[in-house]
């Protein structure tokens, strides 16, 4: 389900409607340091497919992370929530998706929101105990 068929939605006439689906995300998109996604990648969005071809997309994507604190190093895990808003159009543009044959490929995009709702640092709540050096 990372594809949109945007030939077959014209056919079907379906120019609204939501997408829901799962995605393995890529390990080299976590950027925290002894962190790892521990869930895949739930998506669910809306779609809108205009007169031009072009399509817009607006949801939200949810994953779950887990490894050591990031303060205490103590093993932990959070849960992420993210926005997605990309629009497709059929010939590339500078700021937005572009896409040949038909067909759109989601991936990009939805690797785009995992960077852009990745945390600097995963914690586990707990205040780090005071360090003491001693002189
Ligand atoms: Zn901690």
């Amino acid at each position: 389900m990372m594809i949109i068929d945007i030939r077959k939605l014209n056919a079907q006439k379906k120019y609204r409607g939501t997408l829901e689906f799962e995605y393995d995300p890529p390990e080299e998109l976590m950027s925290i340091p002894f962190v790892k996604f521990s869930s895949p990648v739930k998506v669910e969005a809306a779609y809108e497919l205009f007169a031009d071809d072009s399509l817009e997309l607006v949801g939200k994507i949810r994953y779950a992370i887990e490894g050591k604190c990031s303060r205490c190093l103590k093993e932990t895990a959070d849960e992420v929530e993210g926005e997605l808003n990309a629009f497709f159009e059929p010939t590339k543009d500078y700021e937005d998706y572009g896409y040949t044959n038909g067909v759109i490929n989601l991936k990009e995009a939805i690797d785009d929101a995992i960077m852009a709702s990745m945390p600097f640092s995963l914690t586990c709540g707990e205040d780090p105990e005071e360090i003491r050096f001693s002189e």
